[in-house]
């Protein structure tokens, strides 16, 4: 334990192609920050922690494969803040929509963050309403068999209950052991569902339609 205080900012390069109904970051499809702001604010961040002897650290967010120029983004936290991504938490939909998936997990692994976590839902139409993407749970598991085709990747994943899933539960406990590789008894339930049953009762607010 140090009596260093540490700064830990999370930096918002990128938006997200699903607008979850629970999100506390109300995220949504903002434009992505270009690679020279990015550096700036990671480099001004670095010079004032140093100045004043503060250690220093965070996370791109949110959906950092969703950025055009992700490997430099990922790149740029490591080599300026020394970030690990480990676990690399996504829903999987960027990666299963643009070519240049491989590449990105590979240099997740060339980046020391062999484990890409995802957020289920439910199943189908009840994931996608949660997401409020149709298609989003096909997009995922898509993403899910990507990661098991790179060498040296894995994945795991949170399962969120809601009334609206919990008859999908026996089904989904079954499959997704199979579906991201985890060995069985790396299930355990969130200490946290309740605060994100709680949040999907509340109405999205109109501005995030
Ligand atoms: S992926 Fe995460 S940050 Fe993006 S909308 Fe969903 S909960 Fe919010």
């Amino acid at each position: 334990m140090t009596d260093t205080l540490k700064l830990h900012m999370t930096v918002e390069i990128m938006g997200c192609p699903t607008v979850c109904q629970h999100c506390w970051a109300m995220g949504r499809s903002y434009q992505a920050m270009p690679l020279k702001d990015i550096s700036w604010v990671l480099h001004e961040v670095r010079r004032f922690c140093e100045a004043h002897g503060f250690d220093y650290g965070g996370f791109p967010m949110h959906e950092v494969d969703a950025h055009p120029q992700a490997v430099q983004v990922l790149h740029l936290f490591t080599e300026i803040w020394h970030d690990d991504f480990q676990p690399f938490t996504t829903t999987g939909v960027p990666l299963a929509t643009r070519p240049d998936w491989r590449e990105i997990l590979e240099t997740l692994r060339e980046l020391n963050a062999p484990t890409l976590w995802f957020a289920f839902h439910g199943t189908d139409e009840i994931h996608d309403r949660a997401v409020m993407r149709q298609g989003a749970y096909h997009e995922s598991l898509r993403a899910v068999e990507f990661t098991r085709e790179v060498e040296g990747m894995k994945s795991g994943c949170n399962l969120f209950l809601t009334k609206e899933n919990i008859h999908q539960f026996d089904q989904l406990v079954l499959d997704l052991p199979g579906l991201t590789g985890l060995p069985p008894k790396s299930r355990c339930v969130s200490r946290f569902c309740r605060t994100v049953y709680y949040a999907l009762r509340q109405p999205a607010p109109r501005w995030r339609r």
